[in-house]
């Protein structure tokens, strides 16, 4: 007898269930700060020194003491009592004297602000006026104005970024500790897929398509720091689906297939994973995307994307990608959309809550690919982003609604 048919799950109970299921990685390497980027941080870094470590000039100019320059009244200039440049240090400033000074420098002890050079005119014997009288602290980097001695500088679960890594080095790190990657098997199951190159485009035999899902999920995974088995293709059989999925299990951290994860008598995901382990198939009130499976297979986690190219690709971003991070220790998981106006109209409100490929254009505003199907994988090239519209909600032009860049979720 049938089970009875679920209903839609909501996304956001789905990715908290799912959530739920990804309990951090234990595992922590130690990596070159150069090789961090996108990794994940295992520990706080703390400061052990200030950033920039001495009070130092942010122009190049002369350091003087304020209290020898007398404000209204032009003064026939004062000597150069030493020269500071970068990366040496000076002797404190004699009283009723200048130092010249330049960009990086520290300031000299007894100094308390600095006069770009542009302010100062150099006289016939050497001596300097300056033009512009200074007020304190003008034109100094404070010690520590960056990061202060002691200062958490970037924190456990945080993601590196490039700018991270050159925080990282500012306070001396080399090496950074880093969660270690997620190992991903990913496969395509369908019989009527053909890898690019193994068959060319006027030889395709009817029925056969190419493999797209496998080229972008990939490439996806490596986006966000895992370790790809690419597994290749599953035949649309009950054996050689439990065949595969038994030994991607033994030395991997999650499952990834795509297709084969509907009901129909050729989709083999759901009995092989069940006979291997434990699988939820959730239908998710998402366009595109509906069928979603989450399981586990011996140690390992499954998770079963659909078919269709832009369903996968759609499910990958709002619920494998979290998953992915969460699973890595990153605590920022939220994604952020922003409010920008449609510029065009969306008639057609559907139950579900939809995911729709747009683009912005010179206006500030959102253009709409004309094809939202979910087969049709250039209208995920075409855009720049996705609206995240309400189940039920019809959109007029201009009206404001939530827009995913996908520069916020492809890294
Ligand atoms: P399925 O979920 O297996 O029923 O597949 C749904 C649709 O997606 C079918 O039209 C498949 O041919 C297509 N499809 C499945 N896997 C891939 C893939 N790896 N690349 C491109 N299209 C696919
Ligand atoms: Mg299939």
């Amino acid at each position: 007898m049938n089970a009875p048919r679920p209903g839609l799950k909501p996304l956001d109970d789905a990715l908290a269930e799912l959530l739920g299921h990804a309990e951090a990685l234990a595992g922590v390497e130690s990596v070159s700060t150069f090789d961090a980027d996108g990794r994940v941080l295992a520990q706080e870094l703390v400061s052990a020194l200030h950033v920039p470590p001495q009070d130092n000039s942010s122009m190049d100019g002369y350091a003087v003491r304020c209290a020898d320059l007398v404000q209204g009244r032009s003064h026939t200039g004062l000597p150069v009592s030493q020269r500071i440049a970068a990366g040496s240090s000076g002797a404190p400033l004699a009283p009723m004297s200048l130092a010249r000074i330049f960009t990086g420098a520290p300031i000299p002890p007894g100094a308390d602000a600095v006069v770009m050079q542009e302010d100062c005119e150099v006289l016939a014997d050497g001596a300097v006026r300056i033009k512009a009288v200074p007020v304190p602290g003008q034109w100094i980097r404070r010690a520590g104005e960056d990061v202060a001695l002691g200062a958490v500088v970037l924190s456990r679960g945080e993601r590196l970024t490039p700018a991270s890594l050159g925080l990282a080095a500012s306070i001396g790190m080399n090496l950074l500790p880093v969660v270690r990657r997620p190992r991903v098997a990913l496969f395509s199951t369908g019989d009527e897929l053909v890898m690019p190159g193994d068959v060319a485009p006027e030889q395709m035999k009817p029925g056969s398509i190419y493999n797209s899902n496998r080229f972008f999920l990939r490439a996806l995974l490596l986006r966000l720091g895992c370790e790809v088995s690419d597994l290749g293709i599953v035949p649309d059989r009950l054996d050689a689906t439990v065949q595969a999925l038994r030994s991607a299990a033994e030395n991997h951290d999650l499952i990834l297939t795509s297709g084969g994860v509907s009901v129909g008598e050729e989709d083999h995901i759901k009995p092989a994973v069940q006979s291997l382990g434990s699988l939820d198939l959730w239908q998710i009130a998402i366009k595109p995307g509906k069928p979603f499976a989450h399981g586990r297979v011996q140690n390992a986690h499954f998770i079963g994307l659909p078919g269709n190219p832009v369903s996968s690709f759609v499910t990958f971003l709002v619920l494998v990608r979290p998953f992915l991070l969460k699973l890595q220790g990153v605590t920022q998981l939220a994604t952020h959309s922003i409010a920008v106006p449609a510029h065009f109209t969306w008639a057609r409100a559907d139950k579900r809550r939809e995911f729709l490929r747009v683009r912005r254009n010179a206006a500030g505003g959102l253009e709409l690919f004309a094809n939202q199907s979910s087969g049709v994988l250039t209208s995920a090239v075409w855009g720049d982003g996705l609206v995240d519209n309400p189940p039920g909600r019809t959109i007029a032009h201009g009206d404001t609604v939530r827009f995913i860049p996908f520069a916020e979720v492809l890294g």
